[in-house]
């Protein structure tokens, strides 16, 4: 169980891949230390070497001014041992590097006695002292009896150099690396350790953990560029925050609008659709008795026709028609004209109230009645049982002719399989069987 997260991994990788301003930082500084250091080892090295070209011409000045007195006696008196004795301890001294007496007698050719120590190069960099020996024998009378010579040690002069320059050397290069160290340490510690620390948290940041402020792992006092970094980073997680917060309410108000929007829709509909039902039995009924009206007894008619036809039932015909209406309007008012039409029309609907049965107000004081796999003699029947009901209700109709109560004559037609091929044959006939019955006397049944 060590699988490390896909987030952890990916990370590490990129810090891999990553450089390091410390590591960069270091790089330049040693580069500059190195640069600074061969600067400051020419210029202290030359320094040194006038330094140490100076103090062996000091220490030649001592030699010479140790050794001539001696020097210029044992030449006067001619003393061969004392001065081979003094030229030797001479050429002893550690600086020196070859010595060269030249005696000068009166009429003689000067004689020249050397010292060498070691061979010394031609191209003689070591200080070299050339003074006069004077031997006064007694006072006033000073005589040259001599030249002394004395040239500094080429090899002592080196060594005294490269002991100089190695130290130079070595006191830059710990100067330099101590300075680099101290560099990359300050550096990772007040830099680095932080940057990678605001890196870590910008990288884990997402929009449910906003809320979790950076902070930098040292003193809150401190303020450096590093702080407003901080402080900017956490004011712009805040703004974010209120951002996001503020887009959820407004999601949450959208969705809630949403959702009334579609009860509301929904709501419509639902009344739309009651309204749309309403309608379309408005636009079959007539308004006056609620029966069917002409419109959807002509959808009908054509369906039960043909149904007949095709299965060959019966089907039959009943058209009624109020006796004298006219009159009855001309009596009663045409309010009270409506009211009968009425009381007719639920005479009509109780007695025709089977499944299948269609009672229509055709117009004015005109009913059809359908009836599909009834016999015309049930029909007939049915006819009568209707004349028989209204005349139940007693609508008073002082006008009429025929009664003093309203009535109705009806006309009845059956649907004949033979002759017939369209239903208008069989409403035509109705139609005529009404007359009939009108001619008849009215308030009767005819076929
Ligand atoms: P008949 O016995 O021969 O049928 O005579 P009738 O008077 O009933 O027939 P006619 O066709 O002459 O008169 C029908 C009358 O019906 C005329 C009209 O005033 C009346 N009428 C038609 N529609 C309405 C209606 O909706 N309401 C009222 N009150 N009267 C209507
Ligand atoms: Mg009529
Ligand atoms: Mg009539």
């Amino acid at each position: 169980m060590n699988a490390r997260a896909p987030g952890t991994a990916d990370s590490a990788r990129v810090r891999r891949q990553t450089g390091s301003l410390g590591r960069r930082l270091v790089l330049a500084t040693l580069g500059f230390c190195l640069l600074f250091t061969l600067v400051t080892v020419g210029v202290r090295t030359w320094s040194a070497w006038h330094k140490s070209l100076a103090a062996m011409n000091a220490e030649l000045v001592l030699i010479d001014q140790v050794f001539q007195s001696n020097l210029a006696k044992a030449i006067w008196e001619m003393d061969s041992d004392a001065l081979q004795t003094q030229l030797d301890s001479v050429a002893r001294a550690a600086p020196i590097g070859r010595v060269e007496l030249q005696i000068i007698r009166a009429g003689r050719a000067p004689e020249i006695i050397e010292r060498q120590r070691a061979v010394q190069p031609g191209d003689h960099r070591a200080p070299r002292l050339r003074h006069p020996l004077t031997y006064e024998p007694y006072a006033g009378a000073r005589e040259t009896v001599g030249e002394l010579t004395l040239e500094g040690h080429e090899g002592v002069l080196w060594e005294r150099m490269l002991a100089e320059v190695t130290d130079i050397v070595i006191t830059q290069v710990i100067q330099s690396l101590l300075l680099a160290g101290l560099i990359m340490w300050m550096f990772n510690r007040s830099v680095t350790l932080h940057v990678r620390r605001i890196a870590r948290h910008l990288t884990a940041l997402a929009p449910e953990n906003l809320d979790q402020r950076l902070r930098l792992d040292r003193s809150p006092r401190r303020r450096d560029e590093l702080s407003l970094l901080e402080e900017g980073v956490n004011s712009l997680q805040a703004k974010l925050s209120a951002y996001l917060e503020r887009q959820h309410q407004d999601e949450q108000a959208l969705a809630a609008h949403r959702d009334r929007l579609a009860e509301l829709v929904e709501e419509r509909t639902a009344e739309l659709r009651a309204a749309n039902v309403l309608l379309e039995e408005l636009s079959r009924s007539d308004p006056l008795t609620g029966l069917s009206n002409r419109r959807h007894f002509d959808e009908l008619k054509d369906v039960e026709f043909r149904r007949a036809m095709r299965l060959g039932q019966p089907l039959t015909v009943l058209m009624c028609d109020v006796d004298f209406f006219k009159r009855y309007n001309d009596h009663y008012g045409h309010a009270q004209g409506d009211a009968c039409l009425r009381a007719v029309a639920d005479t009509l609907r109780s007695v025709f109230a089977r499944a299948g049965e269609v009672v229509a107000r055709l117009g004015g004081e005109e009913f059809v009645v359908l009836l599909p796999g009834v016999e015309a003699e049930s029909a007939y029947r049915s006819a009568v049982h209707l004349q028989k009901r209204l005349a139940e209700r007693e609508l008073p109709h002082a006008a009429s002719a025929v009664s003093s109560q309203v009535t109705l004559s009806i006309g009845l037609a059956a649907f004949d399989l033979q002759a017939m091929d369209h239903f208008d044959q069989l409403l035509r006939r109705a139609d005529e069987a009404l007359y009939r019955a009108k001619t008849r006397g009215r308030d009767c049944v005819s076929d």
